[in-house]
Parts: structure tokens; sequence; C-alpha cells
């Protein structure tokens, strides 16, 4: 595979753009500069970085992809106002991004659901990227340009940052965090680490590296069965790493520091008993968990009574929850739909 990373200006942390920029016998202080206008001004031209001389701007556009992603189509919902983005890499392959408007989110905020991955490769069975061949781990450019090209398009800049786009993120760990720390520099996106989180599956080993290191942004992982061979029959990582291994690291290594562990939870008609409630909050029980809720659609969706059941089970085990709408329906809002079609 070709190496696109040293060409990609946003793959650059601060302290790699200071030595690129002493090597060109500029002062170091021009990298600030440069952040400044890539995150804080948006910029989509190294021509309009106008504090920079003429042979600099010569420079980093002889040498530098500023915008790694082309937005190649761009739909919104008219239920709820999600907005779809479709982005073409510089190879040629596509990727999907998600701004949600109305998610009742903790912070009431909007919400930029970014992809790790183009295609992914562990095979959960409801997932509409998982019937895309993989092709490729994203750059950290390429995260954070989905933020950069949504932003802009949209006009709107005050977002929380989900991975639950394209791709497992722990499958593709170093550039995640990578993009998560330039996302949460000052002089980068500047985004909270709270307001940024990472979606696994399960990949155990990378989540105990990530609680080792320390990390702080919020961490979730997609639950959906509490008993294991179930689980095992949707996602097939839990062959590898069962989820009462996921929940045994958590309950003894849960940094203190860091928020609740969401769990999240597709309800279907055969995961809502008041067995599995009780099983969940066995298994977490060290942990410090949050439950997010979100009804399946089509066929399996359980009853609205079956919903309120379960609900009820969860709040009598005091299991803090909350309730998630299924958007952007008329646009394929799942990610993984509207690139299928380009692959089909
Ligand atoms: S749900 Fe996530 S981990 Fe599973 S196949 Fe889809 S993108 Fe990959």
């Amino acid at each position: 595979m070709k190496n696109f990373g040293s060409s990609f200006i946003k793959n650059f942390t601060i302290s790699e753009a200071e030595k690129l920029f002493r090597d060109l016998d500029e002062k170091p202080y021009r990298a600030t500069q440069l952040f400044a206008w890539l995150y804080g001004k948006n910029c989509d031209s190294f021509d309009d970085m106008s504090n920079f001389s003429k042979d600099l701007r010569n420079y980093l556009n002889q040498n530098f992809i500023l915008n790694p992603l082309v937005c190649e189509q761009k739909l919104v919902s008219e239920m709820d106002g999600t907005e779809k983005y479709l982005f073409k890499t510089v190879d040629d392959h596509y990727i999907e991004s998600v701004l949600i408007k109305n998610e009742e989110s903790d912070s009431g905020r909007l919400t930029i659901c970014i992809s790790s991955q183009i295609g992914c490769q562990m095979g959960c069975t409801f997932c509409s990227t998982a019937k895309i061949p993989f092709i490729r781990n994203l750059e950290a450019a390429e995260i954070i340009d989905q933020i950069c090209q949504v932003r802009r398009i949209s006009g709107l800049n005050n977002n929380n940052i989900v991975f639950m786009g394209m791709g497992e993120p722990f499958m593709n760990y170093d550039n995640v965090i990578k993009a998560a720390n330039i996302m949460n520099y000052s002089f980068g996106l500047h985004i909270s680490v709270r307001k940024i989180t990472i979606s696994t599956c399960g990949i155990l080993p990378r989540i105990n590296q990530f609680i080792d290191e320390g990390h702080l942004f919020n961490l979730a992982v997609s639950l959906n069965d509490t008993d294991t061979n179930k689980r095992s029959e949707t996602m097939p990582v839990n062959k590898k790493w069962p989820i009462e291994d996921v929940a045994a690291l958590f309950n003894k290594k849960m940094p203190k520091a860091h928020n609740r562990l969401t769990l999240e939870y597709v309800m279907r008609k055969d995961n809502i008993s008041r067995d599995d409630a009780v099983r969940l909050k066995k298994m977490f029980k060290y942990s410090r968990i949050k439950l997010n809720l979100i009804p399946l659609n089509g066929e399996g969706t359980p009853s609205e009574n079956d919903i309120s059941s379960f609900i009820k089970e969860l709040e009598i085990l005091n299991i803090p929850i909350t309730v998630r709408k299924s958007l952007g329906r008329d646009i394929n809002g799942a990610c993984g739909q509207l690139s299928g079609q380009k692959y089909r």
C-alpha cells in the first residue's frame, strides 16, 4: 500500500510540525501558526496562509496534501435533520461521517460520528460496513479531516465526536489515538477529552493498552448481548475476546479518573429479558457503567411494552441508562450503507 501518511499535513503533531519548520530553516513557532490555519480557521488552502512567505506556501503546496478527503455527497434527513456525508479518499475509496443534530445526548449538543477504517474485518452480522471489503486503516489526517470538512460544509462547529462510523477504531489504534490527541490539543481542534468517545466492539488487548496509557477519552463498548454464546453469533469478536473477559478487565482496572464506561445495547425482542438485566449487573458489578439503549429497526424490533419492562428492570438494578433514537433512517443513517452502494 502506498504510504500517504508523509504527504498529509494533518498527520503532523505539533512537535513533528516544529521539526518540519526547523528543517526548512524556519522558526518553530510556524508550527502553531500552521495549526491555527488548519484547525482554528479551518483553512482549506495553503495559499490562504497569509503570514507564511510565498516560498513557504509554494513548498507546502508542492510537498503536502491539505485536504485528504473530498466530499462526494451530502444527504439531509427530512425526518430529523441528520446529515450524512460521503467522502472520497485520495486513493479513490469511500468513507462516511454523520452529523447528528438532535441527539438526546447528555450535553444536548451536535455530534459528528466519524469513521476509522475503510471497511471492517470484525464481521458483526448486523452491520452494513461489515459487508464492504476491508481496504485499509485511515490515516490520522483522514480521521481529523472528516471533522474539518463537516464543520466547513455545515457551518456548525460545536461538536461531540464519536468513533462509531465505519471500522473498528481499536484495530487502527495508533492513528485513532493520534487523531484524538490532535482533536484535543488546544492549538488543534480544542475538543475536550470528555466530548470524544471511542467505541469498540471489544478488542481486549487494545482496551488494556488504552487504560494503561491513561487516556481520558470516553470509552464505549458495543455490548448487545449479555449471553456470551448469543453474542458470539452476531459479534464474532466475542469468540476471541469474550465479553466476560472485557468486563473482568474493567472491573479490575477501570481508572478512577475516567468517566463511566458506556455500553451500547441495541434492543431486540430476544435480548431484553429480566435475566439479561441481571446478567449485565453481575458481569460489570465493579465498574461504573452507563447503558445506551438503541431500539432495533426492522425485523426483531421489540414492542414498546417489552422495552418499558426492560427499562424498569434496569432501574430496579440501579443501572444508569439513556435511550437513543435511531436517526437518519430516510438517508441510510447507519454507517456503511451509503459506501456499500459504491462497492456493489
Ligand atoms: S459494528 Fe463496528 S466492529 Fe462490527 S463490523 Fe460494523 S464497523 Fe466493524
